[in-house]
C-alpha cells in the first residue's frame, strides 16, 4: 500500500458535486476575473479569520507578501527581518521590492522567536515578517511585547502554511499590521491554480493594495500610481469558496493524525514537533528530524511512504543568497536542515494510515 504526501484527486473526488457547480457558476456568468465569487470569497475569508478584517484576493502568495511591503511605503534599503528557515517566497518578495533581507533563525518550534528576531533589529529595521511554519503559529504574545519596545517597525504575518491556526484562540493572519496567505494548491487551503491574498484590519492599507494589485487604478482608466497585474481568478475563488466550507473538517483530521504521530513516536530517538497547549495547530506539515534523516527518508521510501524534505537547505545558505553578505553559520536553521523530514499528512490519509507509517518507521534499524 501506497501512503501518498499528497492525494488532491482524493479530495477532489469527495466534494466533486460542490466543485463542479462552482466552477460551472463562473463560467455561465462570465465573473472570470474579478466579480461576485471574488468578493464573496474576500468577506468569507475575513470573515473566518475573525472580525473587521479586509481580505484581499491576489494572483498567489508571493505577491501578497510583495504588495503587502509596497503598501508601507517604505525608504528604499530598509531592512525586513525574515526567518532563515522558510520557502524562498519570504525573502525573495522583500528583495524584489528593493528592501533588505536580514535573516533571523528559528529556534526549537522552527519558528523566529522575540529573542532571534531582537538580534537582527537595526535602526534601519522597519518590518519582521513571522512565518507560521509548518503550521505552528509563532509565540505571538513574546512577539507582540517586543514590538511594542520598536512602534516603527510593522509585522505581517506570512500564514502560507497556516490557514485556521490559531495563537490563544485567535487566529493567526490578525496579529499583524498585515498579512498575506497562498492558495497554492498543496495549501492547506488550496486553489485549482495559483492564488492568495493579503488581510489587514486597516482600511488605508486595504485601499492601496486593492490599487496596486489592479494596475494602480481608481476607476478603470484612472491610475493614481503605477501597480500591476496580481488578481484574483473568478474560477479560482470559486474554488475556495467550497474548500473553506470544508477546512474546519480538514483541520481536525490533521489534528488527529498529528496525534497519531506524537503518541506511537514518542519514545524513540526522532525529535518530534513541539506542541503547546496555547496554539491551534494547523499541520500542514508534520516535520521530525534525526540524524539519519537521508537513510530514513529511503527506507521509507522503499515501502511506498512518500516524504518529503521543508527545507534541505536553510535560506541564508542558497546559492542564491552566496552575495548576502550576513554569516548565519552559526544559526540552528543552518544546523538542522539535514535532519528534517516531513511525514505524510492531510485529509485523505486515515488513522492507519499513521499507524503504518509509524510502525515502519520503528522497523528503521538506526532508530
Ligand atoms: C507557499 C508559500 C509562499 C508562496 O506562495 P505562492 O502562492 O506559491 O506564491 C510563501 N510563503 C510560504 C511560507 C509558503 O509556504
Amino acid at each position: 500500500m501506497v501512503v501518498k504526501f499528497l492525494d488532491l484527486q482524493k479530495q477532489y473526488l469527495s466534494i466533486k458535486e460542490e466543485i463542479d457547480s462552482s466552477i460551472f457558476q463562473v463560467i455561465n456568468s462570465s465573473s472570470y476575473v474579478g466579480g461576485k465569487f471574488v468578493s464573496e470569497f474576500e468577506k468569507n475569508f475575513a470573515d473566518f479569520l475573525g472580525s473587521n478584517n479586509y481580505c484581499i484576493g491576489l494572483g498567489n502568495g508571493t505577491d501578497a507578501i510583495e504588495i503587502a511591503l509596497w503598501s508601507l511605503d517604505l525608504p528604499p534599503e530598509s531592512e525586513v527581518i525574515v526567518p532563515a528557515n522558510t520557502f524562498i517566497a519570504t525573502s525573495e518578495a522583500v528583495t524584489t521590492s528593493g528592501l533588505k533581507v536580514i535573516f533571523a533563525d528559528c529556534e526549537e518550534d522552527y519558528n523566529v522567536s522575540a529573542s532571534t528576531i531582537e538580534k537582527q533589529i537595526t535602526d534601519k529595521t522597519r518590518v519582521i515578517i513571522v512565518v507560521h511554519l509548518y503550521g505552528q503559529p509563532a509565540k505571538m504574545d513574546e512577539i507582540i511585547a517586543l514590538l511594542q519596545k520598536y512602534p516603527e517597525i510593522k509585522l505581517i504575518e506570512d500564514c502560507s502554511q497556516a490557514h485556521g491556526a490559531g495563537f490563544r484562540g485567535q487566529r493567526v493572519g490578525t496579529f499583524g499590521a498585515l498579512a498575506t496567505f497562498s492558495f497554492y494548491p498543496g495549501k492547506n487551503l488550496g486553489a485549482y491554480g495559483d492564488a492568495g491574498c493579503v488581510v489587514t484590519k486597516d482600511k488605508n492599507l486595504a485601499e492601496k493594495i486593492v490599487m496596486y494589485a489592479n494596475h494602480g487604478r481608481s476607476s478603470h482608466y484612472t491610475h493614481e500610481i503605477e501597480g500591476r497585474n496580481s488578481r484574483l481568478d473568478g474560477i479560482q475563488a470559486a474554488i475556495l469558496n467550497v474548500k473553506l466550507r470544508h477546512l474546519h473538517k480538514w483541520l481536525e483530521i490533521r489534528n488527529n493524525l498529528a496525534e497519531a504521530y506524537l503518541a506511537g513516536l514518542k519514545d524513540t530517538s526522532i525529535i518530534l514537533p513541539k506542541v503547546s497547549e496555547d496554539k491551534f495547530h494547523s499541520w500542514h506539515l508534520f516535520v521530525i528530524r534525526h540524524p539519519k534523516r537521508d537513510q530514513l527518508k529511503e527506507f521509507l521510501g522503499k515501502m511506498d511512504i512518500h516524504t518529503g524534505i521543508h527545507y534541505p537547505v536553510a535560506l541564508p545558505n542558497l546559492h542564491a543568497y552566496r552575495n548576502h553578505g550576513q554569516n548565519c553559520k552559526d544559526f540552528l536553521a543552518s544546523r538542522i536542515d539535514c535532519e528534517l523530514l516531513s511525514l505524510p499528512i492531510g485529509e485523505h490519509l486515515s488513522i492507519e494510515d499513521v499507524y503504518l507509517v509509524v510502525d515502519r518507521i520503528k522497523k528503521f534499524p538506526d532508530l
